[in-house]
C-alpha cells in the first residue's frame, strides 16, 4: 500500500510565501499519511529567510492546530524546525528551541563563516555566491567545501536532530563544476568521512528534492557517489521534500526513489504516528 511521507515543509513562516493550512490541503489531496512542517529556526542573529524569535510560538499555535484539525482525516501533521550547525553559535539541540517542544528537528548546514564581511550561505542566489567566491581566497574554491564538510560533521556529532538534512548542498551553485569537482578523491574523501560518522551514530539522512524541485539541480541531493557510500555503510534514507509551494509536495519522489534504487537501496524510513522510525519499500513510498 502506498503511504506518502515528509518531514521537511516550509511556509509563510520563513522563506516560502505559502500558508502552512494550503500546503496541509494540498498534502491531503495527494494523499499523504505524515506531513511535518520545518520552518527554519531562529538563529542567533537575524536573517531574511528565518522565522524571528517572535514568530516561534505562533508558528507553533498555527501547526498545532492544524494538528488538531486534521488528526481525525488520515493527515497526521508533526510540528518540527530546520535548525542550523554553526560551530561555536548554534546547533539543533539548543535548549533554546525546546520552547515550543517540537516534535522533531532537521539537521542542516548552510552557512559557512570567516569568508566574508556579510552573510554567505551555500544555497544562496547565484550571484550572490559568485560575488563571496571571488572574494574568496585566490584560485582556491576548495575553502568551501572544505569547511561545508567540516561543520556538516560538527553537526553530525553535536548530535540533536533526527534527520541530516541536504547532505551536499554544497554543490547547489556548482552546476557544471563551475568552482570544484566533485568526483575528485579530496572532495569525496570529505563527504565520506562525515557519511561513515553519521552511519555509526545510526543518523536517518534525507534524500532531498528540492533542488530538483526549483531547478537548481538536476538530480537530488546527496549525488550518485555519495549515495552509493551511504547504501554500502548502511546509513538510512527518509525523503525530504523540501517544499516550498504546493506543486513541490511529492512531485518529485520519482526521482528521490529512482536515485535511491540505483544506488542499491529497497528501503526508506518515516516517522509513523508516535515519531519512531520505520522501515518501508521504495515503490510503497510514492503513490
Ligand atoms: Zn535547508
Ligand atoms: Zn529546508
Amino acid at each position: 500500500m502506498a503511504m506518502l511521507f515528509n518531514y521537511h515543509t516550509h511556509s509563510e513562516f520563513c522563506d516560502a510565501k505559502v500558508s502552512a493550512a494550503t500546503l496541509v490541503e494540498e498534502a491531503y489531496r495527494k494523499g499523504y499519511r505524515y506531513l511535518g512542517f520545518s520552518s527554519h529556526a531562529p538563529l542567533p542573529f537575524p536573517s531574511t529567510w528565518l522565522m524571528s524569535w517572535d514568530e516561534l510560538h505562533p508558528y507553533a499555535a498555527t501547526i498545532r492546530a492544524l494538528q488538531r484539525d486534521w488528526s481525525d482525516r488520515g493527515l497526521k501533521i508533526f510540528l518540527g524546525l530546520e535548525i542550523d550547525y554553526i560551530q561555536g553559535i548554534v546547533k539543533p539541540g539548543d535548549q533554546a528551541y525546546q520552547a515550543i517542544n517540537p516534535d522533531f528537528r532537521l539537521g542542516s548546514v548552510h552557512f559557512l563563516q570567516g569568508l566574508s564581511e556579510d552573510e554567505f550561505t551555500v544555497d544562496e542566489p547565484a550571484d550572490l555566491f559568485e560575488r563571496h567566491m571571488s572574494q574568496a581566497p585566490r584560485g582556491d574554491a576548495s575553502i568551501i567545501w572544505k569547511q561545508y564538510y567540516q561543520n556538516m560533521m560538527g553537526l553530525v556529532e553535536a548530535g540533536g536532530f533526527d534527520i541530516l538534512c541536504h547532505f551536499d548542498l554544497v554543490k547547489k551553485n556548482n552546476s557544471g563544476g563551475r568552482w570544484f569537482d566533485e568526483e575528485s578523491p579530496a572532495y569525496l574523501d570529505a563527504a565520506f568521512s562525515v557519511v561513515d560518522r553519521a552511519a555509526e551514530l545510526d543518523i536517518v539522512a534525507e534524500i532531498n528534492t528540492g533542488g530538483l524541485a526549483r531547478g537548481s539541480t538536476n538530480s537530488p541531493y546527496p549525488s550518485p557517489s555519495i549515495l552509493r557510500r551511504m547504501r554500502e555503510v548502511g546509513l538510512r534514507l527518509t525523503i525530504g521534500d523540501d517544499a516550498h509551494s504546493p506543486e513541490h509536495l511529492g512531485n518529485y519522489r520519482k526521482a528521490a526513489v529512482e536515485a535511491a534504487r540505483a544506488a542499491g537501496y529497497t528501503s526508506f524510513w518515516y516517522l509513523d504516528d508516535v515519531l519512531s522510525w520505520k522501515e518501508i519499500g521504495l515503490d510503497e513510498s510514492i503513490k
